[in-house]
């Protein structure tokens, strides 16, 4: 009985131990559950994907990061082989390599980067770090692995890598010359090939002062002041055809350069260096100086010309005009061109220029026209112009070239020379009708009065007016004559020594014979003789005291003195008191042709070259021939002659 009980208390005991070691066993459960709960919770805490994978490569463990990350569950994983996990979408090549090496070298492996395209996800970049964990209670060891998806971080580094390659190529492969100085002392950060060739220097300069030791000779050509202005004052500098001279070999080198200097600035904006930019432009400069260099020798050629030279753009805007234009119209070079040449031309004109300039754009021609232009005296002067176009090899019209002579006078001689046509017409048909008439009159007169005696008849009278006219014809026809000997040269001189008072008594006799009613009183206050052509004189005295007659329509009193002034010379004086010349006129009337305007052709008939010849031949005789005239008094006219003492 006793040994039942003892066995039922020992079954008893065993139970009870059992219970208590259940106990202990599902405390136990529940403490590592706990446990394993409390590493879930630090693993899921974790922001980084963490995967536990055994030694066979299956995965024991993943947390919530890795889960979301990668955008997959839980049962793909677990207790799945890392190759055939997620449905194989873990299938990364590089993984059992990395993973081998691990197991095998024992050491951790960290960064290691790896692309892989995700089928969730798509391409990634991942950063793993993998770290082999001490063997477990089984004795085998498990492999900790920690993801970093760094794709952005991937890409962001690419996209700076690329970047910086692209400038190192731009720079680099630039043919510009390129250079990065860095500090106040310009020291050389980056050079690219093309600046090193044109400073002939190899690398090495990189890392030294730019102008302390790599090109000293840029010192005394003022570049360091420039460069110290771009770095303290942060404003780029800018420079175009530069002449700069650099030493190669020892040798100095000119070039020129386009350039620009710039500040260069940090992320904070401080000015920390200056980058060059340059470019050789030597033989476009040589060829800008070759160009003006031509330019000024055109200029001054173009000065040196007495025509007016212009220069205008194919728009007709003339943005030159020479030494002669500014003298001609009184303004200068800048006035003109805001001027414009429409200022200058006669209102008239204009039409007449741009028809002109319209037809010869169209031909591509130049053209010619006579133009007036206004001087500073505000008077129109006449021009001949004659404009080409200047064109490029391609026969684009490039600019208007232009040349302007005066030919006012020219006008002007032509006008007076179809004014004496006129006048020579009328002036021979007036004595030539009248004798006609004459004659006409008495051829009349004996046909109708049979049988009447000659002495009837108005003979005398008709035959005294036809020799006047006949006088006159002669007198017009020899003034002709001479003008064309004197124009020709052959104006001769009979000369021989007489005394002058015998020549003008005999001159006034004569035209007081033609002119019965003038009143003429000669004047002998002095008696001297000259050597000379009787005639030639004979013909200048007749002429100033006919002129004196014809220009005193009231027939008032004229003078004729024959003097000696001061200095011994000998004078004819023709004086009267007649209309008088205007002072503007004193010198015209000693030109061909002129004859004061506004003198009435009927009243004072005349070609405009007697007082011509008067002068050409006192000059031939070592004389003069002045006038001193006032309109309305009358006039005085001077011949003065050396004297045969
Ligand atoms: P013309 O045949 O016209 O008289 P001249 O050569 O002799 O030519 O004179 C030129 C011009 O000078 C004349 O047309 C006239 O206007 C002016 N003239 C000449 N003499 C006198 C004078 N004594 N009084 C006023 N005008 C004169």
């Amino acid at each position: 009985m006793k040994l039942k009980e003892e066995r039922l208390e020992g079954e008893l005991l065993g139970e009870i131990s059992l219970l208590a070691e259940n106990k202990r066993l599902r405390e136990e459960i529940l403490q590592l559950k706990k446990e394993k709960e409390d590493l879930h919770r630090i693993l899921d805490n974790e922001k980084g994907p963490l995967l536990l994978i055994g030694e066979d490569f299956k995965v024991i463990s993943a947390n919530k990061a890795f889960y979301e990350t990668f955008k997959v569950v839980e049962e793909e994983f677990r207790g799945i082989s890392l190759a055939e996990s997620g449905s194989g979408r873990w299938n990364i090549p590089e993984l059992p390599g990395l993973l081998d090496a691990l197991k095998k070298g024992k050491e951790p492996v960290n960064n290691f980067e790896v692309t892989h395209h995700f089928k969730s996800i798509g391409t990634r970049t991942l950063c793993l770090d993998a770290k082999l964990l001490p063997e477990n209670s089984e004795g085998k060891n498990l492999i900790f692995l920690k993801v970093e998806d760094i794709t952005e971080n991937a890409q962001t580094q690419t996209e700076l890598r690329e970047s910086i390659h692209r400038y190192n190529e731009f720079i680099h492969s630039s043919p510009s010359f390129i250079a990065i100085l860095t500090g106040r002392d310009l020291i050389v950060e980056v050079v690219n090939d093309a600046m090193l060739d044109n400073w002939g220097k190899g690398r090495d300069v990189v890392g030294k002062p730019l102008i302390k030791e790599v090109l000293p000779e840029m010192a005394e050509q003022g570049m360091e002041e420039i460069f110290h202005q771009v770095y303290d004052t942060g404003e780029p500098y800018h420079a175009h055809e530069m002449p700069l001279i650099h030493h190669r070999d020892g040798e100095p080198h000119l070039g020129y350069f386009d350039f620009v200097y710039q500040p260069q600035r940090d992320l904070q904006g401080q000015i920390v260096g200056v980058a060059v930019i340059a470019n050789e432009v030597t033989a476009q400069a040589e060829l800008h100086k070759q160009l003006r260099e031509d330019e000024r020798k055109f200029r001054q050629m173009a000065d040196l010309i007495p025509d007016k030279i212009s220069n205008g753009d194919p728009n007709s805007y003339i943005f030159y005009y020479n030494k002669s234009w500014l003298d001609f119209s009184g303004y200068s070079q800048e006035e003109l061109k805001i001027l414009g040449w429409q200022k200058l031309v006669h209102p008239q004109d204009i039409k007449k220029l741009e028809e002109l300039y319209v037809v010869a754009i169209r031909k591509g021609t130049g053209f010619e026209a006579e133009i007036r232009f206004l001087n500073k005296k505000r008077k129109y002067k006449w021009h001949l112009v004659r404009a080409v176009q200047v064109k490029d090899e391609e026969g684009n019209l490039k600019s208007w070239l232009c040349a302007s002579t005066e030919i006012h006078k020219f006008k002007q001689e032509e006008k007076r020379k179809e004014d004496f046509l006129k006048l020579v017409s009328h002036e021979l048909k007036t004595p030539v009708t009248s004798i006609k008439g004459y004659v006409q009159l008495l051829i009349r007169m004996m046909d109708s009065t049979e049988g009447i005696s000659i002495d009837s008849l108005p003979l005398r009278s008709s035959l005294n007016r036809i020799d006047s006219q006949v006088s006159r014809l002669t007198r017009l026809i020899s003034e002709m004559l001479d003008l064309s000997r004197v124009e020709e040269g052959r104006l001769d001189l009979q000369n021989e020594i007489f005394d002058i008072n015998d020549i003008v008594l005999e001159c006034v006799q004569d035209v007081k014979y033609s002119n019965p009613n003038a009143k003429i009183e000669v004047h002998q206050q002095a008696q001297f003789r000259i050597l000379g052509d009787k005639d030639r004189l004979g013909q200048v005295i007749i002429n100033l005291v006919t002129n004196a007659i014809k220009y005193s329509p009231e027939n008032k009193k004229i003078e004729v003195h024959v003097l000696r002034n001061s200095q011994g010379e000998g004078l004819v004086c023709v004086k009267d008191q007649g209309i008088g010349i205007d002072k503007k006129d004193h010198h015209n009337i000693f030109k061909r042709f002129f004859r004061v305007s506004g003198n009435n052709e009927e009243t004072y008939s005349g070609f405009g070259i007697g007082l011509y010849l008067a002068r050409e031949i006192i000059q031939r005789h070592n004389g003069s021939i002045n006038v001193k005239s006032e309109p309305g008094v009358g006039s005085e006219f001077i011949i003065k002659l050396p004297v045969i003492e």
